[in-house]
């Protein structure tokens, strides 16, 4: 089984903010419908989903650290 991470974000209401959404350096949303990024949670091939976090980083972390205890 490969173990291969993926991060998703999501908008405050819960819906998946994808990746065409664009953002500027500052973090504001650019495309016209996106309320922003609240949640991001990390998901890997093998059904395994990380607990939500505030920031891409730190559900990043989370998805290295599962690939690591798994192998
Ligand atoms: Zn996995
Ligand atoms: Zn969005």
């Amino acid at each position: 089984m490969r173990h291969s991470i993926a991060v998703t974000a999501y908008h405050p209401d819960k819906t998946v903010c994808p990746p065409d959404h664009t953002y500027t350096t500052g973090n504001r949303p650019l495309t016209a419908g996106c309320t922003g990024r609240s949640q991001f949670v990390a998901s890997c091939d093998c059904a395994w989903t990380g607990t939500p976090s505030a920031t891409k980083g730190y559900a990043a972390e989370m998805g290295r650290r599962h690939r690591t205890a798994a192998r």
